[in-house]
């Protein structure tokens, strides 16, 4: 029983199972045993997933797919939905970690998906397309440092742990890819207005190359001069606390 592979679907299938081993042993299934797998596909990693925990939830938007694995895994459950339309919350477990080889189309929107429900969240082992992953993981003063890095950063720790070229999966992709793993962080509450620490961060990537004074013009008050130093720097000079310390002080100005 096979399929063929669905560019819509954004299917880029693992071709080495021991890739695929690897992959799935970087969860710390000690720390959570709840797994949920976005886009199983073949079930390239789900089989290594069964071997070390028993509490397994797939979600795959593709019924031939879906039809596959109920054929070959009759243990875990499987959800036939849209990753980006199912609602988290009917998820009855507390803690949870996630696992997948990400479709690259929506990648981006899983990751938001990820930072609404990080306070259920453990860990994330993921596949994405290089460029994103690298994205995602670097640090402040590098170009690649933007809005997911500070995002995403505020609540997990990052890491690279694999790169992997375009003739390891079938149909190639035309990208290289790279497995990174979020480990969520202490940080409940990160001691600001979430929503406008957001708002300040996209804005002040979005015209990344200007100092953080001119790309946040019409957004606050530029007369106080306690918000000199941190106005005169670039977006990609501040790190994740220097955001939160610069939405306090435009909170408290206005
Ligand atoms: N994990 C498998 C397949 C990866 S390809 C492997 O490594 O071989 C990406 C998978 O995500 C495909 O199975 C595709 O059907 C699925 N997918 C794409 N969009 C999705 C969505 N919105 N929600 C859930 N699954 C999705």
């Amino acid at each position: 029983m096979t399929f063929a592979p669905k560019k819509y679907f954004g299917q880029h299938f693992l071709k080495d199972s021991q890739t695929a081993n690897r992959i799935v042993s970087f969860l710390n299934i000690d720390k959570c045993d709840k797994i949920i797998e976005i886009g199983p596909g073949k079930g390239a990693l789900t089989q290594f997933l069964t071997s070390v925990t028993a509490y397994i939830k797939v979600i795959e938007i593709d019924s031939e797919a879906v039809d596959l694995l109920k054929n070959q895994f009759s243990d875990i459950e499987i959800i036939h939905a849209d990753f980006l339309k199912l609602d988290l919350n009917s998820i009855p477990w507390k803690k949870y970690s996630i696992i997948g080889n990400f479709p690259y189309n929506i990648s981006t929107q899983i990751l938001f998906k990820i930072l609404e429900h990080r306070d259920s969240i453990q860990e994330v082992v993921g596949m994405f397309q290089k460029e994103v992953a690298e994205r995602i993981c670097s640090e402040k003063k590098s170009k690649k440092y933007g809005i997911p890095s500070v995002l995403i950063q505020a609540f997990f720790k990052c890491e690279k742990l694999l790169d992997l070229n375009e003739n390891e999966f079938s149909p190639p992709p035309k990208v290289k890819s790279s497995v990174i793993k979020l480990t969520r962080n202490n940080v409940r509450d990160l001691g600001c207005d979430y929503k406008k620490f957001v708002e300040i961060v996209k804005r002040s990537f979005s015209q990344r190359r200007k100092k953080i004074k001119n790309a946040l013009k019409n957004f606050t008050n530029l007369n106080d001069s306690n918000l000199d130093d941190m106005m005169s720097k670039r977006a990609e000079e501040l790190s994740v606390s220097e955001f939160v310390e610069l939405t306090n002080m435009i909170s408290n100005s206005k």
